[in-house]
């Protein structure tokens, strides 16, 4: 028997989860992170109503967060800041490794401006570079113990990839080869989603360059092969070449956001009183937005008045 179904139970129908491979390759002197990424893609264009241009670069942003995520030596956090003067107005991006072994990967993050969607660029794809712009990539890494390590290195085309691979040479001294690539299908919803790092390690020398070049140009558009049905297992199988399928490392990808309401009313009370007491006056409510996500959190004048009173009360009244 067959119901009618809402238009948001179909574009879930595919799955919640992107996955996410990691493996040695090329006899142990390179190594491959692969990840399929339509779904928390997909959900990010959702939730941030993100146009077809600006859908790519926040799609491939996030798949390069979750693609650096799982190359995380520990549990920890990755951050991705694409700070050009494109009218994205920035893109930002974020993956998460979890404690549990099981437990997705957690992916989350927005463009400045989600409503841009440019002309296509000459070779007829998706002008993400222009609407990234001229700028620089920084990238966090927060193992939530210690300084988190932070590099830069200069935008080289805002076309993401290209950004990655150029950060990575400049700013960690790694040899690495990156392909991202977002398809939105003519309703505007991402079609398909995804990527791959391939690095080469100590000891790699000419040959193994080469043989990762000539396997990506065998492989030709990630996007291509995603939208064919291609999985992350497949992207890392025909990027890597002597694949170590045996020790792969295989993760769930998601959208998840850590924003929660507590969290939002510490912020509230953090404003201070000042800032309290004129919100209440005026609108006699707030509506706060998760940059990250999107999500509404309103605040009744009652509740505000409530955290007045925390702030009245001084730190010791702020709950943890
Ligand atoms: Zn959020």
């Amino acid at each position: 028997m067959t119901a009618p179904r809402a238009p948001r139970a179909d574009s879930r129908a595919a799955g919640r989860f992107g996955q996410v491979v990691r493996g040695p390759a090329l006899a142990g002197l390179a190594r491959v992170i692969a990840a399929e990424t339509r779904a928390p893609c997909e959900e990010a264009r959702r939730r941030h109503d993100l146009w077809p241009t600006a859908a790519a670069a926040v799609g491939r942003a996030l798949t390069a967060a979750a693609l650096m995520a799982l190359d995380l030596k520990s549990p920890g956090a990755v951050i991705l800041r694409f700070r050009g003067d494109g009218p994205l107005r920035g893109v930002t991006a974020e993956g998460r490794l979890p404690e549990g072994a099981d437990d997705p990967i957690a992916v989350r993050g927005y463009a400045g401006e989600p409503h841009v969607d440019l002309d296509l660029n000459e070779r007829g794809k998706l002008d993400v570079g222009r609407a990234v712009g001229r700028g620089t990539l920084y990238v966090v890494r927060d193992m939530g113990r210690g300084e988190p390590y932070t590099g830069a290195a200069e935008l080289v085309s805002g076309e993401i990839a290209e950004d990655l691979a150029h950060y990575f040479l400049r700013s960690e001294q790694r040899r690495t080869a990156v392909a991202l690539g977002v398809l939105v299908a003519p309703d505007g919803s991402v079609a398909a989603a995804g990527g791959l790092v391939v690095e080469l390690l100590p000891g790699a020398g000419e040959r193994e360059a080469e043989e990762v070049e000539a396997n990506l140009a065998r492989l030709g558009s990630v996007t291509a092969a995603l939208a064919g049905g291609a999985d992350a297992r497949e992207l890392a199988r025909s990027a890597a070449g002597r694949l170590d399928e045996g020790r792969l490392l295989a993760r769930p990808v998601a959208f998840r956001c850590t924003c929660n309401r507590r969290r939002l009313s510490a912020a509230l009370v953090q404003l201070g009183q000042a800032e309290l007491e004129d919100m209440i006056a005026k609108d006699g409510r707030a509506e706060l937005v998760c940059r990250f996500c999107a999500k509404r959190y309103l605040f009744s004048s009652e509740e505000l008045a409530e955290l007045l009173a925390r702030a009245r009360s001084g730190p010791r009244g702020v709950s943890r």
